[in-house]
């Protein structure tokens, strides 16, 4: 591709959004450097071009893919940079609009258009990378997108009209990937969909989590095996004897339960009830012993009452969880929750969302608590000043608490350590090296 400046033109590709973002620019980057173009993942360092991986799922994600579009479309209006593209989900959902709005753009592409995206740069989508990515994770961790898409009809979420329908990835194919990612330094795989526990069933009918996970964890060398985003209706429990059973799969599940009163499960088109719910969660709790489960909820959600509330905040107090996310209801055009009233207010929604935070940071400062003088396996992320910060099993990156180490001797990141856990607070550990595991 023809631009102004005589040196190849430096790429510079920037990721909003979910780790399934993180992996699509992962791809990116990795076709890019296929091609021989020079392609960097928000590098500070002066682009001809930059891509925007845009999150199109709430307002508030939407907010910020539009701002990070227009602060480029600055740039490139001062001459800063020539090129400036967005793909990801709020361009495959508002493209239309979008070219409209901010012409200074100079090519909008949908989740599925890497082939049309590359082309404009005058570069090809080369099948032989398949499977290979530029990590922009820490090289001890990664993604690995086992499907993309989902069939389920949840009435608040977007997530469909922008990554269509589910389609699952074969075992092979995701266990080749692992055993790459494992070959180049990887320890931490970090499962990943819309929906994770519905895994197969566009294969050959059946659900195959359980085989997967089997598959993946055979890989030599892979340490921790993580499950995210698993959904609750027809969960596959046979995965839960493979989880307890398999030393390298983390002592982990990662399950959206959005809500727990029945009216909201039902609005909410969730497939499951307050009763099946708290069954499956003392299922998964009996069968795996001290699994650290993590769930997201949302506050607000068109038909939402006081007393939905009031349930929703008892099962938080009662369930415990170790990890706990909750967002503010966002009112998304082309949803099934679309065509129902906005009716819960805007600061009831934020009230609500902020008393379940509260009672979940005491929840979390009683767990943490709880570990003091316990010695834990901790994985090395980062050096922060005089300290090192980690990770335990129970913990995801980004999203949920970390470790911090202390330890005269140096520590590289990718590091596996026992830390005697010494003191705490809502959401971190802090401890000392005993010893290298
Ligand atoms: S499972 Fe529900 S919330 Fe999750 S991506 Fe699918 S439709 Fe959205």
């Amino acid at each position: 591709m023809k631009t102004k400046s005589i040196h190849p033109p430096k790429i510079n590709v920037i990721t909003l959004g979910c780790s399934k973002n993180i992996v699509d620019s992962e791809v990116l980057l990795s076709q890019l450097k296929g091609n021989h173009l020079t392609a960097a993942h928000e590098s500070s360092e002066k682009a001809d071009i930059v891509i925007i991986n845009t999150c199109g799922f709430i307002d508030k994600a939407k907010t910020e893919s539009i701002n990070a579009i227009l602060e480029y479309a600055e740039k490139k209006e001062q001459g800063e940079i020539e090129k400036l593209f967005v793909t990801g989900c709020l361009s495959e959902r508002y493209k239309t609009e979008l070219q409209s709005e901010i012409p200074v753009v100079d090519a909008w592409f949908g989740t599925l258009e890497l082939p049309a995206l590359l082309k404009k740069l005058g570069a090809d989508y080369k099948k032989e990378l398949l499977g290979e990515r530029e990590l922009t994770t820490a090289p001890h961790y990664a993604y690995l997108k086992i499907s993309e898409g989902c069939d389920r009809p949840c009435s608040f979420c977007a997530i469909p009209l922008m990554r269509g329908k589910h389609v699952s990835r074969s075992i092979d194919f995701l266990t080749q990937e692992a055993k790459h990612l494992v070959s180049r330094g990887v320890k931490e795989i970090i499962l990943i969909a819309q929906d994770l526990t519905y895994y197969g069933l566009d294969l050959n009918g059946k659900r195959q989590l359980d085989d997967l996970l089997k598959s993946l964890s055979d890989v030599p060398g892979l340490e921790w095996l993580r499950l995210q985003y698993a959904y609750p209706s027809q969960f596959p429990e046979e995965i839960l004897d493979t989880i307890r059973e398999r030393e390298n799969i983390c002592k982990y599940l990662d399950m959206p339960l959005q809500h727990i009163s029945d009216p909201m499960l039902k609005i909410m088109r969730r497939g499951i009830t307050q009763r099946r719910t708290i069954e499956l969660l003392d299922t998964i709790r009996n069968k795996v012993p001290g699994i650290a489960l993590r769930t997201t909820l949302i506050a607000g959600h068109p038909g939402e009452t006081e007393a939905d509330f009031d349930t929703l905040y008892s099962f938080v107090e009662n369930q415990r969880f170790h990890r706990l996310g909750i967002f503010t209801y966002s009112h998304e055009e082309k949803t099934h929750a679309f065509t129902l009233p906005d009716d819960v207010p805007e600061e009831i929604k934020e009230q609500r969302a902020s008393e379940i935070m509260a009672l979940q940071q005491e929840i979390s400062m009683e767990r943490n608590e709880e570990l003091h003088g316990s010695t834990l396996k901790v994985l090395i992320d980062r050096k922060e000043g005089d300290f090192y910060i980690g990770r335990t099993a129970f913990d995801s990156p980004e999203v949920d608490n970390e470790v911090i180490v202390k330890n005269t001797e140096t520590l590289l990141p990718g590091t596996f350590v026992q830390v005697f856990i010494e003191d705490s607070e809502a959401f971190d550990l802090f401890g000392r090296v005993v010893s290298n595991s």
